[in-house]
């Protein structure tokens, strides 16, 4: 495929850090899609933790008791290993995202992305569009000044406020947290992690926007490592917009490409001014790009003014770009999609398993055995019981290898969700009836009103 760039075209300019850029505002289909599912976003990052469970709340991830709670499910650090299942499933999503999608999370699903998109809207409502906007800043200050940047700056550091503490409300009881932040009672730590969480979200969506993508984020260097050929990815057809020249509405296309061989693309610059990330989609594929489609929004309402096909930059793949067919699926595709179907099905087969109970058994470490004045072999053992589902129970306790020997165990021990408690157990038998010196012995724990939790915990018992 040639393409046919002037000189100057080619020169890709470094990012300039210190240039602040001023993006107009563009709507279109894809900014359609992406408010609707930013608003879906926000909506549900608020009102998640308002959601209540069976009198609790539905989704927290209590630290402090070291409980993670969704829903029906309780998790314990013990259940760690589930955390590596989402991370590794989490990665090859994306993977298969990428692959597929290419920048997709960016564009549309980021939060980096979606709160610059309010913190923008904002903006854009106060300062007014690109021109007045870049007039503002360079505007001496003056009263008119100063009240729009009060104005703006205390709705960003509100907005940032409110994200913090929701954020926060899904580590700590929202009712808790909002009744101690309105009546100024929460603790030193509460008040730093909220502001901590305000100022982030306050210089990460007002001052640092597309910084954040070009020069903070991981994910930006290495996605391009995931690209292939049929990668869906923004792209400006060269072949059909170069050479590129200014025309004015009544030209001719045709007449104008015979006779001054001019493209499609009638260089009004706006697919660079709407661009968050401020680069020019005409010089090809660029790391920077979040795949948001705004270029491919203004390019068409253009293209619709000039008569012209829509589509000059478009959602397409390197293969369809140069006259290809694209092709949906291949192997590496499958393969991401079949690992991410299988680790879903394990983790799912994983917490269906999984019983919301934890035990273990400790022998006394003063002696191996004792004898009382009756001559019968004392055993003590302590053991602990970690109710780890989301209701009270009540638990029995078994020695089936003991059946027929008449013991004193704990045979309705209640214990509160989420609690541990410690049982001393000693196990008097007469040495006739035992064997051995060894008796390898099972403790079995059984929640009375749930018979599928229950644990098996071995042990010994000696005699001499
Ligand atoms: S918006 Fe379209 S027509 Fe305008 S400069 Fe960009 S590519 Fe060319
Ligand atoms: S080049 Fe287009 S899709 Fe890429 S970031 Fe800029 S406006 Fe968004």
């Amino acid at each position: 495929m040639k393409y046919n760039f002037k000189e100057e075209q080619l020169i890709i300019k470094p990012y300039k850090s210190e240039q602040s850029i001023y993006i107009r505002e563009q709507k279109g289909v894809y900014q359609t899609y992406r408010r609707l599912l930013s608003w879906l976003l926000i909506i549900m990052f608020i009102t998640i933790p308002f959601l209540q469970y069976q009198g609790q709340q539905a989704v927290l991830f209590d630290i402090g008791k070291q409980q993670f709670r969704v829903f029906s499910l309780t998790f314990w650090p013990q259940d760690f290993v589930l955390l590596a299942g989402i991370l590794t499933l989490a990665a090859f999503a994306l993977f298969f995202v990428t692959t597929w999608l290419g920048r997709v999370w960016c564009g549309y699903v980021c939060p980096q992305t979606i709160w610059t998109l309010a913190y923008v809207w904002v903006e854009h409502r106060i300062e007014g569009k690109r021109n007045q906007r870049k007039a503002l800043d360079k505007a001496p200050w003056n009263l008119n000044k100063l009240k729009k940047k009060t104005l703006k700056h205390s709705l960003w550091l509100s907005m940032s406020f409110l994200t913090a503490t929701t954020f926060i409300s899904y580590f700590i009881p929202v009712q808790s947290l909002y009744t101690d932040l309105l009546s100024f009672d929460s603790t030193g730590l509460i008040t730093f992690w909220v502001l901590f969480f305000t100022l982030c979200t306050y210089s990460n969506a007002g001052w640092l926007r597309e910084k954040v993508c070009i020069d903070m984020c991981p994910y930006a260097r290495f996605q391009s490592a995931m690209f292939d050929k049929n990668t869906l990815l923004v792209a400006y057809d060269a072949q059909r917009g170069e050479n590129r020249g200014a025309r004015k509405l009544k030209d001719d296309a045709q007449q104008l490409k015979q006779e001054q061989g001019l493209g499609d693309c009638v260089d009004c610059n706006l697919c660079v001014e709407v661009c968050p990330t401020g680069i020019d989609i005409r010089n090809g594929m660029q790391y920077e790009c979040i795949n948001c489609a705004l270029c491919i929004d203004t390019c068409d309402e253009t293209m619709a003014r000039f008569n012209y096909k829509k589509g000059l930059i478009s959602y397409t793949s390197e293969q369809a770009l140069t006259g290809g067919k694209s092709k949906r699926f291949n192997v590496k595709l499958i393969a991401y999609a079949s690992f991410c179907l299988v680790c879903s099905i394990a983790m799912i087969l994983w917490i269906n398993a999984r019983i919301p109970l934890e035990a273990s058994v400790l022998r006394d470490r003063n002696g191996l055995y004792s004898v009382n004045y009756q001559g019968m072999i004392k055993n003590t053992y302590t053991l602990k019981i970690l109710n780890k589902s989301q209701q009270p129970l009540h638990f029995k306790i078994k020695i089936p290898e003991l059946e027929t020997i008449t013991l004193k165990l704990p045979q309705k021990l209640l214990i509160k969700p989420g609690a541990m408690q410690t049982v001393p157990l000693t196990l008097i038998i007469d040495r006739n009836k035992l064997d051995n010196k060894m008796t390898n012995i099972n403790f079995i724990i059984q929640a009375i009103e749930q018979p599928r939790i229950l644990l098996k915990r071995k042990s010994i018992f000696f005699r001499d």
